[in-house]
């Protein structure tokens, strides 16, 4: 089996590589290298320096007997996706309906797509499941959101199947430190935690103390980026054995706040983290929290012991801890 990673020398692509790897399919990356790394290559796989938007690049390495596509590239910050929405309708959706359009062309038939808890905007129940309604808050989760309409169109007009996995919060690192490139410049709490530790910033802001939450700041389901690698594995293997199209959560069902965050990295890492409270970020829900049910039963995916609040930091300050 052969599997275009498109986005596959950044943050999560990479740790999807390795996990391909290992399950012994062979993997080209198609990668812009705009927050990807050359130091997350991996020498058994290939790699297209290009971007989403120059259709003929897409199209060649489209055209290259592929089998499945895992898209990946997309810019991922809610914050940045309030202030700068023209950036991500050009490489959330235009980017992405380019790859539909590259796939229909060339007869790829299988897709799976990086979206996101995002695309639910405020709970009205938790944990959600994947009948909860859809009413993104930013527009960062919009352009998930909607891509999700555009491949059921695409699965009844085209026949591309696709499994959307709609990730929860990405955190930690590869256990073998085979993954080590940072982000560089970083939106989410994970890294911004991290640099504060390590000292490259003065102090960190936690946006929001009013939340109705059991300490006032945001809760957030946070999942090992390794645990992701391996559903997409797993999503992979069911298309190809002939599954049909599904939209999948890929959580842990246990929720952490801002501030319990903050306070468990300060006793595992014996470092004060320097914080003040800032207002209200604009996109951000209150709390996100997985039911991840239909990971299990669809794609019998769950999350590890990797995604433990202490390996997550710990792995992350694995990489963070080397600079
Ligand atoms: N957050 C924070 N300070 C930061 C970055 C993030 O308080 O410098 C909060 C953010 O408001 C949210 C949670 O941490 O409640 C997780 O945010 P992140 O950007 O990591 O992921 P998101 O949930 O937006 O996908």
């Amino acid at each position: 089996m052969h599997v275009l990673v498109i986005g596959g020398a950044g943050y999560i692509g990479s740790h999807v590589v390795k996990a391909l790897l290992k399950n012994n399919i062979q993997v080209s990356v198609y990668d812009n290298l705009s927050t990807g790394n050359r130091i997350n290559y991996f020498p058994k796989a290939s790699y297209i320096e290009e971007d989403i938007l120059d259709i003929p690049q897409l199209e060649k390495a489209m055209s290259n007997h592929v089998d499945a596509v895992i898209h990946l590239a997309a810019k991922k910050a809610v914050g940045e996706s309030m202030e700068k929405p023209e950036i991500y309708a050009l490489n959330n959706t235009c980017g992405a309906i380019n790859i539909l359009n590259a796939m229909v062309k060339y007869g790829v038939k299988n897709l799976i797509f990086s979206s996101s808890a995002a695309v639910y905007g405020i709970p009205e129940y938790v944990p959600m499941d994947e009948k909860h309604p859809i009413k993104p808050i930013s527009f960062y989760g919009f352009t998930k959101s909607d891509m999700e309409k555009y491949f059921a169109w695409y699965d009844q007009l085209k026949g591309i199947k696709y499994v959307s996995l709609r990730y929860f919060n990405a955190v930690g690192y590869d256990e073998d430190g085979d993954v080590k490139g940072l982000d560089k410049n970083p939106q989410n709490l994970l890294p911004i935690l991290m640099e504060t530790a390590v000292g490259k910033r003065n102090k960190m802001f936690i946006f929001g103390k009013d939340y109705e939450t059991r300490d006032g700041t945001c809760i957030r389901d946070y999942i090992h980026v390794s645990d992701l690698a391996d559903a997409h594995v797993k999503a992979v293997n069911y298309l190809q054995q002939g599954g049909e199209s599904q939209l999948i959560n890929l959580g842990t069902e246990v929720g952490i706040s801002v501030l319990e965050m903050v306070k468990r990295c300060e006793e595992l890492l014996h470092r004060k983290i320097n914080f003040d409270f800032a207002p209200r970020r604009p996109g951000d829900p209150p709390v996100l929290l997985a039911s991840a049910k239909k990971a299990k039963d669809i794609l019998n995916w769950k999350a590890s012991q990797a995604s433990h609040i202490d390996n997550i930091i710990l792995s992350t300050w694995n990489v963070y801890n080397l600079k």
